[in-house]
């Protein structure tokens, strides 16, 4: 039998990483996890829980007690046979993809404690390998030797008009000038915050995704890990 890989996938935000990352599993039959859910359901909870203050820094003392009965896990959708995201068993998956979400998230990702609690469930996801991964430090933190590592980037004006066309499409009324700023300051804090700083790992594949359609990136994709599984 083909012996079974971890594809890490890195990159900026909202530059499709997980549309590439959720066809190519379900393509080659191995579980998806999407880490950014993971972060963007605490965020979540530290809204509903009042834990930001009058700036929107989030409350970190408060927050890391409460981490404990934070429990975030997934279930599969039974029409597309993908997983949802559930913060304490309820599916959240649409309430984490807001504005309000996206514009709250980088600082509690740059927590140390949210992280680690992430980081030892997304470890404990890939022991059995089979799996594709995406998100900011995967391919650096989660899964150093990880067998498959990419690194997705486009320009931000790229990347916000692919989000603003989402979240109009969903009919959110959205200002693609926020989204702009939003995609921005999350890579900002993103790539300089203290622990697991977005940046590319030295082994990664840089993919720059501005001019290619879907189907082009996603060809390059399967192409790169048959390759790399014929490899192992
Ligand atoms: O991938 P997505 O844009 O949904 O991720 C939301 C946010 O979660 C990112 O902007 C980043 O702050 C954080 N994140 C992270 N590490 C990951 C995945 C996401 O810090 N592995």
């Amino acid at each position: 039998m083909e012996k079974k890989i971890i594809v890490a996938i890195d990159g900026h935000s909202s530059c499709g990483k997980s549309t590439m990352a959720k066809a190519l599993a379900q393509k080659v039959g191995y579980i998806y996890v999407d880490t950014g859910a993971m972060y963007r359901a605490v965020t979540l909870f530290a809204l509903r829980n009042d834990m930001f203050d009058a700036e929107g820094q989030p409350k970190a003392e408060e927050l890391e007690k409460a981490m404990a009965d934070v429990n975030i896990s997934f279930v599969l959708d039974e029409e597309t046979k993908l997983p949802l995201v559930c913060l304490n068993g309820e599916v959240v998956e649409s309430e984490i993809r807001s504005l309000t979400v996206s514009s709250r998230v980088s600082p509690i990702a740059a927590l140390p404690f949210v992280r680690a609690a992430l980081t030892q469930a997304q470890q404990r996801m890939g022991l059995e390998k089979g799996i594709v991964m995406d998100g900011r430090d995967i391919g650096t933190v989660v899964f150093p030797d990880a067998e498959l590592k990419v690194f997705v980037t486009a320009s931000a004006e790229v990347r916000a008009q692919r989000r603003y066309l989402e979240l109009t499409a969903k009919g959110d009324e959205v200002c693609f000038d926020d989204i702009l700023r939003n995609v921005q300051e999350r890579d900002y804090i993103d790539s300089h915050r203290e622990v697991a700083p977005l940046r590319q790992a030295e082994d990664a594949l840089l993919l720059d995704n501005s001019e290619l359609t879907r189907e082009e990136q996603m060809q390059w994709l399967l192409d790169t890990f048959k390759r790399v599984v014929e490899c192992q």
